[in-house]
Formats: C-alpha cells, sequence, structure tokens
C-alpha cells in the first residue's frame, strides 16, 4: 500500500523490501523509501530527512542484508527524455537503454552502447558507465544537480563533473551530489548504422554477461592498469586463478566470466562480499594485482563485511 506525506504528497513506504528494486535480488529493508516523480519532491525529501541514499536501477549497488537506515529515494518515475534536433535532456530516472532506443529512433548516435546496460541516467553519470569504447561522459554536455550541502540546484559542465573511469564528481562526494537531469549533443547518422552498432553490442553482451534471469550487478572489478600502462582483464586474471564457478552458500562466481558473481538463491550481503574477498587474495597472491571494486554498497553492514569492504575499495 502506498502512502503520501500529508505536506507535499511524495509516495512513500515504511519497511520497505528492497529486493526488486537491485539487480542482484538481496533481500535488504528501508526504514524508509519515497518515490519521486520530479526534482521538487527529490530536494524536498532531503530538505525533511537530510542524508539519504539515492537509487536508480540498483545495477551497482550491494545493499545490506541487515537494512537500510537511511532513507532510500528511487528516482524510476522522473522519467522524462526530449530531444530538441541532437541535443537530448534526460531526467535522472530514465532508462538508458529506453534512451539508447529513442536516440536510434531519432537518427543519433552516441548511446550505442547504452543497449543492455540496466541503468537509471543517474546512476550512469554517477558512475560514468562505459562499455564498446564509448561512455556517458563522451557526449555530456551538463548536468542539473541538487547540492545536498548548500540545498541549491545548480547546472555542471562536463568539466566541473570530473569524469574519469567509472568514476565522477558525484560519485566522488556520494552525499553532497544528486543528479537531476543531464543534457547531451549527439550526432546525427545513418539509422541502419546506428542499428548495427546497437546489434553488435547486445550480441557481444550476450556472449559474455549473465543475464538478469542470474543476479548480479555486472562487472564487479574494474581492470587494472598497470604501471606501464597495460591494461589488463579482471575476470581474466580471476579465472587464471580457477575461481570460476567457485561458491560461498548461494553466491558464486559465474562459471563463464570471472568478472560476474551470482546471487543463485538468497544470498546475503555477506556472502557475495566473502566471494569478493577470495578472488581479491587470490589475484593478489598469484599476480601480485590488488583489484579494486568496482561497485557501490549502501545499508547497515556487519563488523566483518566493513573490513572487507576497506580493502576492497580504494576510493
Ligand atoms: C547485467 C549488467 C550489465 C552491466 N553492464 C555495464 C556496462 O557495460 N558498463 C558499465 O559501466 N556498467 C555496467 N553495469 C553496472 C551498472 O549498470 C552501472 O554502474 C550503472 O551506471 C548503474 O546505474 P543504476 O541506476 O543502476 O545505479 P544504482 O546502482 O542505483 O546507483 C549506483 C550509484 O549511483 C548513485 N546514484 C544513482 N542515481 C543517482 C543520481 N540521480 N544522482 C546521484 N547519484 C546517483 C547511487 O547513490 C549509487 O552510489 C552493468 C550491470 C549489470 C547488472
Amino acid at each position: 500500500m502506498s502512502c503520501t506525506c500529508s505536506k507535499s504528497n511524495i509516495e512513500f513506504y515504511p519497511n520497505f523490501q528492497l529486493q526488486n528494486f537491485n539487480t542482484l535480488k538481496i533481500s535488504s529493508v528501508a526504514n524508509i523509501a519515497y518515490f519521486v516523480k520530479n526534482e521538487r519532491e527529490l530536494c524536498s525529501v532531503f530538505e525533511m530527512h537530510g542524508n539519504s541514499h539515492v537509487l536508480g536501477w540498483g545495477s551497482n549497488t550491494l545493499f545490506s542484508s541487515l537494512g537500510i537506515k537511511e532513507p532510500v529515494i528511487l528516482t524510476k518515475k522522473m522519467s522524462d527524455i526530449s530531444f530538441r534536433r541532437e541535443i537530448v535532456e534526460v531526467e535522472a530516472g530514465a532508462s538508458v537503454q529506453k534512451l539508447s532506443v529513442e536516440a536510434f529512433n531519432n537518427g543519433l548516435s552516441g548511446f550505442e552502447f547504452l543497449i543492455g546496460i540496466p541503468a537509471s541516467l543517474g546512476g550512469a553519470v554517477a558512475m560514468n558507465a562505459g562499455a564498446h569504447g564509448q561512455c556517458i561522459s563522451d557526449n555530456f554536455i551538463s548536468a542539473r544537480v541538487y547540492d545536498t550541502v548548500e540545498k541549491k540546484i545548480l547546472t555542471l559542465s562536463k568539466d566541473e563533473l570530473n569524469f574519469s573511469y567509472r568514476n565522477s564528481l558525484i560519485k566522488q562526494n556520494p552525499n553532497k551530489y544528486v543528479v537531476l537531469s543531464a543534457k547531451f549533443e549527439l550526432l546525427k547518422k545513418d539509422k541502419d548504422l546506428i542499428k548495427r552498432h546497437m546489434d553488435e553490442n547486445s550480441e557481444f553482451r550476450k556472449r559474455v554477461q549473465p543475464s538478469l534471469v542470474l543476479p548480479n550487478l555486472g562487472s564487479v572489478f574494474k581492470n587494472p592498469v598497470l604501471p606501464d600502462g597495460e591494461k589488463l582483464s579482471a575476470g581474466l586474471l580471476v579465472d587464471k586463478c580457477g575461481l570460476k564457478g567457485f561458491h560461498i552458500n548461494n553466491a558464486g562466481v559465474w562459471e563463464k566470466h570471472g568478472n560476474f558473481v551470482i546471487n543463485y538463491h538468497n544470498c546475503t550481503s555477506a556472502d557475495y562480499l566473502n566471494v569478493l574477498y577470495k578472488m581479491y587474495n587470490s589475484v593478489k597472491e598469484k599476480f601480485n594485482i590488488e583489484l579494486e571494486c568496482e561497485i557501490v554498497r549502501a545499508g547497515q553492514f556487519s563488523e566483518l563485511e566493513d573490513k572487507i569492504w576497506k580493502i576492497l575499495k580504494k576510493d
């Protein structure tokens, strides 16, 4: 049953189960969850509660099985996409797969890589999502961002967002900035070419990635870059340690690719983190390379989970 805040009519749910709102399907209960429909509602949740967790499509977030005390703000209902010639403005909760298809429908190139990524625009900007040699920062003009500390809306340019590999100003300051919408400039191109590119990307994904039928969070480790600039595949390193198929309880490394960890049946956040720790340690011992975790987390974790997390994350 949905409730609304009497003051502002914002849809909210106390004791909200997040299992269907993260692609790993972890069972985690939020003390309170808000479904905001526009930027005014989003800002007013921050004004009511202060620190809150913004959730897009939950495809890169590990929730704690122990739950999440701070309010969770889901952006899924802020999903407008509007085109004006080559310029597109997208609200934070819009599906990037839908964005990719709509760009194609408009004969615009630049979002072919987004096909198959189960993400929101806001999450993709925060993580600087990328694939197949393209990333979200490529065609970026600016974003409307809520500064939760100064309590004001800013327009930040591509330079100000300080994008790098799977990183951005937003990710570096998780409690400070919230993406409300972003503006991109795409390239007019032949639709057949765009379609071919999208089909190739989809085919590639089908070959090397698990579908969401096997709940997962995408690649768990960043591909390491050696001091001489050589880029290695994290999945291959894990594979060479013989860990494909390795399980702890119901979490395990996917049999077909060493950089995906699957929730095979109601795994806990502790099972999942223990598998990541085993992968990290094995690669460190065999190759003297310290893998760095790509995913983010939310909620209240056990002491042991916190210890593992500190080792896995470097930023
Ligand atoms: C099957 C699969 C395939 C994937 N393939 C790829 C891939 O090819 N390339 C790639 O880069 N990633 C990939 N991913 C990972 C993931 O989809 C991306 O990291 C994506 O950008 C996360 O978006 P989201 O909306 O799901 O973010 P969430 O998991 O909801 O959030 C991720 C982080 O972003 C923050 N955030 C979300 N919305 C906002 C906002 N509006 N403002 C500020 N912060 C916000 C959250 O607080 C959190 O810290 C894949 C994942 C899966 C499951």
